[in-house]
């Protein structure tokens, strides 16, 4: 059996750790695993790589430069050529906006099963569990094939990291320059140092209870002590109180965090879609009977504006104890 790749996805600030978790959910399933790192700092990474389980870190070049930026098409060549020269067999990366973008391309050019966002795999039984219709139902998939693309939802995996002696490599790769597909710009997003979404541990989420976009503060003084991130409803973004990044569900970013706080969201399955893979769900909500409240480990009734305050300064003397 080849080897397992995992494709490292970075950001300013360093590996992502939903990425980490991969490389570790393939040690324990007792994969021999080769991470993929394709933005020149491989050698940075070194450490972090094989405290989360990397045998063996491929630092993937291109002599020409043409890795220097994200290139989907390129990308996916490099990655297709780094799992060959590494003896990979099944790659696994994060189903996020670059995930969804990149992995369909590498398995077109492997000509292999692709199967995205999935919350459970058995690597050596090649199956993937994953919702389907918004979260109505579940499906285990059977991945026909020796070669095989998996696209693992943020956080979904539960992983123990265990750390390994790791050997580096590099691996140059020659591209052929792709003329379908321009990136004409990279627009950087704003450095607020609010804490991403999929990265997040726990995520606090306002829905169309908050209002305005001002009454969102109080949202981002609760989740500062514990590093959360805050997220939205649809129906809060549709009313322009947040971003549409911020937004969670079905049109919205899937998450998986530890802790999932509800504040003001009825629990629409379609925002349900995004989080109900979260390991506790609490609701805070006014109305008994909302449908939330069937869906959560945790129930606040309560008005959103008296328990959030609450929550941070309960949290605040906490953390600061
Ligand atoms: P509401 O349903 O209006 O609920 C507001 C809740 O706040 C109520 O339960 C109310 O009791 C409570 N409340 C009011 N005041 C207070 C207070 N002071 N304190 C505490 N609680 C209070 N939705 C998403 O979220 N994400 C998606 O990605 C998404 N995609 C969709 C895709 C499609 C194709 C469709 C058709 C819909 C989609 N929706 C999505 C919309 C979804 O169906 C719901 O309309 C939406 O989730 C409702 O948002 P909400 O819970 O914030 O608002």
């Amino acid at each position: 059996m080849g080897k397992l790749a995992v494709f490292i996805e970075t950001t300013e600030d360093g590996i992502k750790l939903a990425s980490l978790e991969l490389l570790s959910a393939g040690q324990n399933a007792g994969q021999e695993v080769c991470a993929l790192v394709l933005d020149g700092r491989a050698d940075a990474y070194r450490e972090e790589l094989a405290e989360h389980g990397a045998h063996t870190i491929a630092a993937v070049t291109s002599p020409d430069g043409l890795l220097d930026d994200y290139h989907p098409g390129l990308y996916a060549q490099a990655v297709v050529a780094a799992m060959q020269d590494c003896d990979c067999e099944a790659l696994l990366a994060v189903t996020s906006a670059l995930g969804r973008d990149l992995l369909p391309r590498v398995a077109a050019a492997l000509d292999c099963a692709l199967v995205m966002d999935c919350v459970d795999i058995d690597l050596e039984a090649q199956t993937a569990r994953k919702s389907h219709f918004s979260g109505k139902t579940w499906a285990t998939l059977k991945l026909i094939g020796t070669t095989c693309v998996y696209g693992i939802r943020p956080h979904a995996l539960s992983v123990e990291a265990v750390a390994v002696e790791a050997q580096h490599r590099i691996v140059n790769v020659s591209l052929q320059a792709d003329d379908n597909l321009r990136v004409l710009r990279v627009e950087q997003k704003e450095q607020t140092g609010k804490v991403e979404l999929t990265e997040a541990k726990v995520i606090i989420s306002g829905g169309r209870a908050m209002s305005n976009a001002e009454n969102y503060q109080i949202l981002f003084d609760c989740a500062k002590p514990i590093h959360a991130a805050v997220g939205a409803s649809r129906a809060a973004v549709d009313a322009g109180y947040a971003p549409h990044e911020m937004q969670v569900g079905q049109t919205g970013k899937t998450v998986s965090p530890d802790l999932y706080i509800a504040c003001g969201i009825s629990g629409a399955i379609q925002h349900f879609a995004g989080m109900k893979t979260s390991k506790v769900i609490v609701a805070i909500n006014n109305d008994k009977s909302a449908p939330i409240f069937s869906k959560c480990d945790y129930g606040i009734v309560g008005d959103l504006f008296e328990v959030v305050p609450e929550l941070s300064r309960l949290l605040s003397a906490t953390t600061t104890e």
